[in-house]
This record gives C-alpha cells, structure tokens and sequence, in this order.
C-alpha cells in the first residue's frame, strides 16, 4: 500500500542513498544542498512508500501564504525522484497519494510540479505526465532549456563556428576558475549582475555568498569557467557538474565578449574538451521568471551548437478538485447503521415501546416472533436462545440426551466453518470430526462426510457456508441409512429455499439452527438466536435446557443454563422479518452484477449458482492467489472487504488436541478468500466501484 510521510532529519542517509541510486536524482537533491537553501524556503519534502519499501522521494517547499506545495522552487530541479526499481504505476500511485496527503494533512490547496525530462529525453517523462493528467493538472508556465548530447553533438552551424575562430583572433582563451578563488568569483558575480540589471531589468537568484557558500561545500561540484581576453573577464557561467548531466547556469557576457564571440569559445570549450565525457550539458533554463523568455539571442545560440529544447513545463494541481474527483464516500464491508436506517422510526420507536411495557424477557415479543420464523421456516416449533452458538449447543445437548449419546461421540462438521459450529459440538460434550470441503463451493458434501465417517459417529452438521445450500438430500439419505441425527447451521441462510423456489425452507434436517447476529442476512440489534424443528420433544428439551434446565419454574431437570432472547431483540426481528426476502433478492442482485462484471485473471468468482434460489449471498466470496494484496488495491479504491476466514480452525491454537489435521482445501481456502461488500443496501453505482476497483488489480512483477 502507498504511503506518504515527511522527511524527517534521521532520514538523511537514506534520502541521500536514494538520490544517488535514483534514476533521475542530481546531487542538487541531497540534504546538504536543499538545506543549503533552508533560509528562504520551508522545506515540507515527502518520502513515498509502497508495502515499506521506499520507491520515491519529492523535494519540496511550502509557501504558507497560499497554502501551496511547490516541488521545486530554489532547489533548481523539480518532479519526483524514483528509483530504477520504481514502476509507472507507482510512479502514478505515489503522485496521486501525494496529492491526498498534501490536502488532507498538510491542508494544502495547490500543488505546483515541475515535470523534469529523464535523462535526457526533450518531453517530462512519461508518469508524470499521466500521474498529473490523472490529478486534471493545469499547464502553468512552459520553461524550455537546451541539452547539448554531447558524446553525438549535431552538428555545429557555420556561424558559429566563425563567432569561435573571432574568439581566438581576439585573443580569448577560457580559464577553469581555481577552487577558493573567491576574488575572481566575485569579479564574475558582478558582471553577471551588470548584465542581468541592464538587460532584463533582474537580479540573479543566488547572492555571491551564497555560491561562495556553494562551492565551499560542493567543490566536487560546482565550477566556475570563465573567458578572458588579456586581463579581462569578459564571459563566463557556472557548471554544476553531476554524474550524467552538467547543468550550466548564470552564463553571461559583457558588452565586449558579446562583441568578439566570447559565448560561443566557452560553448565549444565545455562541449568538446571539457564534458565530453559527460552524457549531457544542460544549459539552464532559457525562459526564466515564469515563463517569460530571457535572452532570445541565447537559445538561438545554444542551438547552433547542436542543443536541443528540452521542456520543463511547470503543472499546477487544485488539490481540492483533484481529490474530491477522486471516490470519496468509501464503501464499508457492512455499514448497520444504514442497514437498519430503513426501519426508523419505527425501530426507535418499537424499541421505547418495550422500555416503557416492562417485560424484558421471555414475553409476548418472543412468543410472536417464535410463531412467525417457524411459519417462515416451515417448521412446527420455533425455540428462541440467546445467540447462534447456543442455538447449535442446545441443539447437540437436547440431541444427546434424548438419543442416548456418550460423552466424546463423534459429530462430522466442515472443516472450514466460522468456529462456533465447531465449538458447538465441543461445548456439547462430543467430538468434533472435521470434513475437508468442496474445492469449488467451499462446502461440504455427503460424499465428503461419509468419508468421515467413525465408529462413533452420531451426528452430521453441515453449515450453509456463505449463505449457500448444501446438498441436504444427500446428508439426509445418509443419515436415514446410518441412523444418524442430521442438523444444519443456517447462520448465514437466512431465507434460503431449495432451489426450485417452492418455499420449502431447508425441510430436511433434523432441526435448523440460527443466529440472528447482527450482521447476518435477518440481523438483530444484539445477539440472538434460535431452533427451528417438527421433532416437538426436541424443541421441549432445547427450551427447558436453555432456561436453567427447569421444567416448571424452579423445577429443573437438566444442568440447564441461560441462554434467552431478549425482547427488544425479539421485536426488532418481527419488524426486520418483512422485508427479509427482499433484502435476499437484492443481493443476489448484487452477485449477480458482480459476476457478471469482474474480469480480472486474478480473480476467480464464486461458482455460479445453479438454480435462483441457490445461495442467499450472505458472504460474497472471491479468490485469488494475491489476496492480500488485492485486498489493500481494494482499500485504497475505497473499498473495504473481509476475509471469511484468515485462519482455519484446525490451525487454531483454540483447538490443539481438539480439531486437527491436514485440510489443504481449507487452507487454501483460508490463504485465498476475500469477501466483497454485498448489503442489500448497497446502489447499483456502489458495486460498479466495487468491479471497476476488482478489475483495476494488477500484480506488479518483481524484479
Ligand atoms: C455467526 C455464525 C455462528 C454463530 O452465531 P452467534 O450468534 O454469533 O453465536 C455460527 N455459525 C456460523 C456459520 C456463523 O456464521
């Protein structure tokens, strides 16, 4: 993931390392010379990183005033240095970040880029220019330079080639300034002054001090050249010299070098003798002062040496339109408060209804709700508990003491299932035989359990995994054979049928097991849960069981618990119950977008459904060998999603000794799920984020 930070002091090895394996970084971008700067700008430099790695560097200044970012005002370079290593995407990635976090942290409105041409193409390069067409950048100032290549100069125009021999006729001869000749320095500064004062009506950007100061600390670095004619100065220029690039700057010439040709003797010098081995000679910016040209004469001048213009267009960014055409609102896994926002006011006002009645458990709410989801379920009894777990617990406990079962009996359950199934099974006092599942489906199958089958076994639980139905005439014709007990965990099937959408619902266990979580396709405000069953004994018992064990009030029969549903939660079922199918039916909706938009070869959908009535889409599960990192491509799309479930539960610390194996299905299932966002509520705009943000995957190659 790309993250944005400020360079901070202890960063300065590591920033200068970068700059110097970068692949377009001068040493004009180390610490010491950007601080050399330190008095006139306020450095607010950023340092980009991807999954840890640091893969771009910006150099940067802020102007307080108005709220601007500039990347290269006084540090004499501009753009984004990257490494070889670094990518167009991350290039993109990184510019784009920069531009939240210099809104969103630094409260910046506008952020002025210099784009710098790699060495030494004559266009910026390639990602910045995308990265600001992305940000809808403005051109704000074209400044062109020329670039002299000069191991294959073109060729040399005859004028110029006269102006160099009128050099040499008059006597000129250039001279490299000796380090520390701080005389000459400022004999060549206040020319240079002169010239600028008198021609352009300007100033030069650096004070002598501050280039005595320059060459004092850079005096690898930076050079003085200039030319004489007997004692006289008459032109020269500054050179800084890097490892590619020799950037000459402050070139000037007094009335009488202009007059003999002094210029075009130090072009040619610095051209063929003195850089020749040097891959380019930039020759500064020609349009100086925003974009107004400086010396005309100049360009024209430079060229007949063979330069060509190289563009250093200077972009603005409006940070405040750049982001906001960005996706703003980010799509949560699963917002509540907008699930359940549809039901106000009348689940406020339900909720109040049952504060001010005074009958908090076990009342009219609970007894109205039981009627209708076993109705709803097509069931004859309906026992409400506390929560799903216990729904399971209850179950297997009423199971084992009715059927006569011993302690430590085997029941065959998936072995990727949300750990409560399995913690059922354990709570009831019996074992739990973990089934690998279907590849493809990631369920488990009659085939699959009666390979699992013990000696000991009593009990098969299938789990309805993602809101998809299992195969239950099978497991039911496998139990009849076996005189087995069958029961299923619907936590996540709410409302599902059998396919050929008769409304029969899951008629063919032994009882139903629900969790009314809130998050769960018929959700609560709380916890809570229930059994759904025709077996009227079994019902008995799971009631008795789940209070206290007592038949008649303070008459108990089993070592019984506590495990009731409350009636606000009652109540908030009733009303939320209506609304259950259509709920369903929009998420198929929305799996069925999904499966029909995804198109990433990263990515594998969820098996199609066979028939409408298939799979409920509690969970929408995809895979993909690059989860994790599709999950954090998610993030950053503004797209929030779950994993069901990172760690199985064989290789759960919870169940050693308990629940182990070797389940390369489950594994790979644990390795390679990733769970979109799939709530009813969501907007058809929504889930075409969600594929455009699915199908914008790619795997980076590493190198
Ligand atoms: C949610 C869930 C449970 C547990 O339900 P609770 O009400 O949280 O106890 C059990 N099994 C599965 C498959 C679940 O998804």
């Amino acid at each position: 993931m790309i993250n944005v930070r400020p360079y901070r002091g202890e960063d300065k090895a590591l920033w200068d390392s970068f700059v110097r394996d970068s692949k377009n970084g001068t040493f004009l971008l180390e610490r010491d010379f950007m601080e050399y700067h330190r008095d006139r700008f306020t450095d607010c430099s950023l340092m980009v990183w991807d999954d840890g790695k640091l893969i771009a560097l910006l150099p940067a200044n802020w102007e307080e005033a108005t709220h601007t970012v500039w990347s290269h005002q006084g540090l004499t370079y501009g753009g984004l240095v990257m490494s070889n290593a670094t990518t167009t995407r991350q290039a993109v990635d990184a510019l784009a970040a920069i531009a939240h976090y210099c809104q969103d942290t630094m409260g910046a409105r506008t952020l002025i880029y210099k784009a710098i041409p790699y060495i030494y193409s004559t266009q910026p390069s390639q990602e910045d220019l995308y990265a600001l067409s992305r940000l809808n950048a403005r051109k704000k100032w074209c400044l062109a330079s020329t670039a002299v290549k000069t191991g294959s100069p073109l060729r040399m125009r005859t004028l110029r080639q006269r102006c160099v021999k009128k050099a040499l006729e008059a006597d000129c001869y250039v001279e490299r300034v000796g380090d520390g000749d701080t005389e000459r320095l400022r004999e060549y500064w206040h020319m240079l002054e002169n010239v600028l004062h008198t021609r352009h009506n300007l100033n030069p950007v650096h004070s002598v001090e501050e280039i005595l100061l320059l060459m004092e600390r850079f005096p690898a670095n930076i050079r003085l050249y200039d030319v004489r004619r007997g004692e006289r100065m008459v032109a020269g220029c500054i050179v800084f010299e890097t490892t590619r690039v020799a950037h000459v700057q402050y070139i000037a010439a007094g009335e009488e070098g202009r007059a003999c040709g002094a210029l075009d003797l130090l072009f040619k010098h610095l051209i063929s003798e003195r850089y020749k081995g040097m891959a380019y000679l930039d020759f500064g910016v020609s349009t100086e002062d925003r974009g107004r040209t400086l010396n005309e004469g100049l360009i024209f001048q430079k060229e007949g040496f063979g330069g060509r213009t190289v563009c250093y267009d200077t972009y603005e960014v409006n940070l405040t339109a750049a982001t906001a055409q960005q996706p703003t609102e980010r799509i949560a896994y699963l917002s509540l408060a907008r699930l359940n926002s549809r039901h106000q006011p009348e689940l406020g006002e339900r909720m109040a209804r049952v504060a001010e009645d005074g009958w908090y458990l076990l009342g009219e709410w609970n007894k109205h709700f039981s009627r209708e989801w076993a109705t709803r379920c097509k069931r004859n009894c309906c026992v409400n508990c506390g929560n799903g777990l216990d729904a399971l617990t209850l179950t297997l406990r009423a199971a084992k003491k009715i059927r006569g079962w011993k302690e430590g009996d085997d029941v065959i359950v998936p072995a990727n299932t949300y750990i409560a199934t399995i913690l059922a099974v354990v709570r009831a006092g019996l074992h739990p035989v973990l089934c690998e599942p279907d590849e493809a489906s990631a369920l488990m199958t009659p085939e699959g359990a009666a390979a699992c089958l013990t000696e000991r076994t009593v009990a098969l639980l299938p789990v309805h995994l993602y809101g998809r139905r299992c195969r239950m005439k099978g497991f039911r014709r496998l139990a009849d054979e076996r005189g087995f007990f069958l029961m299923d965990d619907c936590a996540q099937a709410h409302g599902i049928d059998d396919g050929r959408k008769c409304d029969i619902i899951l008629p063919e266990s032994d009882a139903n097991c629900w969790s009314f979580y809130p998050g769960k396709n018929l959700g609560a405000l709380g916890d809570a849960g229930a059994v759904t069953t025709d077996d009227a004994l079994l019902a008995r018992t799971i009631e008795e069981m789940a209070n206290y064990g007592q038949a008649r009030k303070y008459v108990n029969v089993h070592p019984g618990c506590n495990s009731r549903m409350d009636e606000m939660q009652a109540a908030a079922l009733l009303l939320k119950l209506p609304v259950l199918e259509e709920e369903n039916r929009k998420r198929r909706e929305i799996a069925l977008r999904y499966i029909e938009g995804i198109r990433n070869p990263e990515v594998k959908l969820p098996c199609k459904a066979e028939g409408a009535g298939e799979s409920v889409w509690h969970i929408f599960p995809l895979r993909s060998k690059e989860r994790d990192r599709l999950q954090l491509h998610l993030k950053d799309c503004g797209v929030e999603t779950m994993i069901h479930y990172p760690i199985a539960p064989h290789r759960q610390e919870a169940m050693k000794g308990i629940a182990e194996g070797v389940f390369p299905v489950t594994d790979r299932w644990a390795d390679e799920e990733l769970s979109l966002p799939i709530a009813p509520y969501l907007t058809d705009e929504e889930a075409e984020r969600v594929i455009k943000a699915v199908n914008s995957f790619e795997v980076k190659n590493e190198e």
